[in-house]
């Protein structure tokens, strides 16, 4: 009998839900109510994320690209997710793997690494889209007809990164319904979503990268409260330690050769894979200075766990500043999810079991966790599937995002760990007359200084109408959507000139890079927070001493006697004071002259009302008044930098 298939036209395509990931990918799909992952041609579930690029002008994706890797190296590119969202010259790449790049010759290509193969330029998108299109042949062949995708990136993935991925995903051919954060997607495997609120650990450790997210369920709703990690450490690691003791054992201790190491290297990983399974294992290993000749030794799981604890307690240290980050204890966390294949290791098991204090979540299988929880979540928002309990999914920002303004400091806009989405507002003000253009400059980072942060976009709001400083109000709105996705927009608000930017930087961050400029905000907090106050004061000093001279030629005549001379006197100290470096004596100067300013700014007020009366308008003087006085009339808001147009 044969069977056909008969398939409804009415019937809504499936959504799919892939884990893009660096060592494997993977894709999954929801059938009556419960996650699957779909197999390839070959009945495997683990792809490989590995690209080879032939001679013709084809790829080869996959378990048959991994084996072309060793004699082609460049023509094959492996572990791309680390390239995604980084810019040409961007020193980091060059480090990850032997490959050539392209030289950009425009500003648009030098936004993203161009590897050359064959000759031929290949962005880290475009391998991506092959992997992609490779599982999306595999969903098709289940399912005929494939539906809208989420994909899972890393919690720590910044703008770039995202957005590359997001373009990999429509270069595939696929509706991207929404990015999700691999942590996430792990809970919602577990069906935490529906089973209590409190406080979870997502500890994930891969082949070369280790993520660590500390999440909170409230009602249905999850929210990231902290991320970490450390993007060089993994299962990988485990296979070097154990081969170098297999090197040794061959009588080759510290061998180099490529293909002596390749082979020591894949003895190990099959070890290590057995050894989760068996308390000791055989394994036969060929012996020094002769062709064929072999040996067999035994490795046992207590050998390979002296040999791996240095690298799994490496891991400790991140878990520990993650749920500081979160503001936890171990002992608040109502479950830790195990994510990763190298979780499937007994000893990572009872060490995350000894460092959260409780034994962690582990039976879905930790390879697939991440894609049966995107497959959930697209079913979701797909709503092919009626549900109440809808899941809605909250992270958050991992570093904080803000705006340059004057004297180059660093005004975070939206602080790091704000939960997204989210937006916020801010109103600057100009610095300096007639000013007809605000350079804006976005920046992203911890530190006080912009300088020492990492900047995302600059942009100039231009046609704003020559005004006195203080007049225009510059409203600056900040918007990060659900995928992490930051857009600006600045609105002058007595004109209405608005201008709004999509901010797609041109540098992906790594989470080792995050790490990096966190523990710098962390080392530099009180020198960066003196060196801040300083600008800022010196900016405040420089207003104030210029509007102290301007009232000086216009209102000398109604000091009192010796009033002159204290207000000079002042203006003299703190002259002195902003060729120091001591933000607290510049502050005292600034209040000290405000302090002999003060009678006379009350006189010039009386004056001003006086001309206000006899025709002149009141609120103009008023401000110069105020300048004056040095106190600033727009006391909630901040000067944005007052650089070009004016
Ligand atoms: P990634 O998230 O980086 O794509 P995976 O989660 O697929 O990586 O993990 C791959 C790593 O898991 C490899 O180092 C692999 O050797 C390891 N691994 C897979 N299965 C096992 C196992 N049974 N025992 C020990 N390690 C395993
Ligand atoms: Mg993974």
């Amino acid at each position: 009998m044969t069977l056909i298939d008969i398939f409804d036209p009415k019937a809504r395509p499936t959504p799919i839900g892939i884990d893009l990931g660096t060592t494997n990918s993977l894709v999954a799909r929801v059938r009556d109510g419960k996650p699957f992952v779909i197999d390839d041609c070959n009945g495997e579930r683990l792809v490989p994320s590995v690209v080879h690029y032939d001679a013709r002008g084809g790829t080869t994706v996959g378990h048959a690209a991994k084996r072309l890797a060793q004699a082609h190296p460049r023509e094959t590119i492996v572990s791309v997710k680390r390239f995604m969202g980084r810019g040409a010259d961007d020193p980091e790449t060059r480090r990850l793997g032997p490959y050539e790049f392209m030289a950009p010759s425009t500003p648009e290509e030098a936004k993203s690494v161009r590897f050359q193969v064959r000759g031929r330029a290949v962005t880290p998108v475009e391998v991506s889209a092959e992997l992609l299109k490779e599982l999306r042949t595999s969903a098709e062949r289940e399912l005929r007809s494939v539906g809208p995708a989420v994909i899972t990136v890393p919690a720590y993935f910044d703008d770039a990164q995202r957005q590359a991925t997001k373009d990999a995903g429509r270069l595939a051919g696929l509706e991207v319904l929404r990015l999700l954060n691999e942590p996430t997607a792990a809970a919602l495997a577990y069906g935490l979503d529906k089973q209590q609120n409190g406080l979870f650990a997502v500890y994930d450790l891969g082949g070369g990268t280790f993520d660590i997210t500390v999440l909170l369920l409230d009602d249905g709703v999850f929210q990231v409260k902290s991320t970490g990690g450390d993007s060089a450490l993994g299962g990988d690691d485990m296979d070097r330690a154990l081969a170098g003791r297999l090197l040794a054992e061959m009588g080759v201790e510290g061998a180099t050769e490529p293909e002596v190491v390749r082979l020591a290297l894949d003895l190990a990983r099959d070890v290590k894979h057995r050894l989760t399974e068996s308390p000791a294992v055989e394994v036969e290993i060929p012996v020094a200075g002769s062709a064929d000749a072999t040996r067999q030794i035994t490795v046992t799981r207590d050998e390979f766990d002296a040999l791996v604890a240095p690298i799994v307690e490496r891991t400790g240290v991140a878990c520990r500043r993650a749920l500081r980050d979160a503001g936890v204890q171990a002992s608040e966390l109502t479950g830790v999810i195990l994510v990763g294949g190298s979780t499937r290791v007994p000893f990572v098991r009872s060490y995350v079991a000894r460092i959260f204090g409780k034994e962690p979540l582990g039976d879905i299988d930790p390879d697939e966790v991440v894609a049966l929880g995107a497959a959930i979540q697209a079913d979701i928002l797909a709503g092919s599937q009626e549900r109440a309990d809808e899941v809605l999914l909250l992270d958050v920002l991992p570093l904080s995002l803000g705006l340059e303004t004057m004297g180059g400091v660093a005004e975070k806009i939206l602080p790091r760990n704000t939960t997204i989405p989210t937006g916020a507002r801010q109103t600057f003000t100009t610095y300096a007359d007639n000013q007809t253009g605000f350079d804006l400059h976005i920046v992203q980072g911890e530190r006080e200084m912009a300088s020492d942060c990492r900047s995302l976009a600059r942009f100039t709001l231009k046609g704003i109408p020559p005004m006195p400083a203080g007049l225009a109000r510059l409203e600056v709105t900040f918007r990060v959507d659900a995928d992490g996705l930051l857009s600006v927009t600045a609105k002058e608000l007595t004109t209405g000139v608005e201008q709004k930017v999509e901010v797609k930087p041109s540098y992906g961050l790594t989470d080792e890079q995050v790490e990096e400029m966190l523990l710098a905000a962390l080392d530099h907090g009180e020198e960066d927070l003196e060196q801040r106050r300083l600008v800022e004061g010196r900016v405040e000093a420089d207003r104030v001493l210029l509007a102290t001279r301007k009232a000086l030629a216009a209102d000398a005549d109604l000091l009192e006697a010796g009033e002159r001379e204290r207000v000079e006197e002042a203006m003299t100290a703190l002259e002195q004071a902003m060729k120091g470096t001591r933000a607290g004596v510049l502050q005292r100067r600034i209040e000290a002259l405000d302090e002999a300013t003060h009678g006379w700014a009350g006189r010039r007020m009386d004056r001003a009302v006086a001309r206000a009366i006899a025709g002149r308008q009141v609120e103009d003087l008023e401000s110069e008044v105020a300048h004056s006085k040095g106190v600033d009339q727009h006391v909630a808001e901040h000067r944005a930098n007052a650089g070009g147009g004016g």
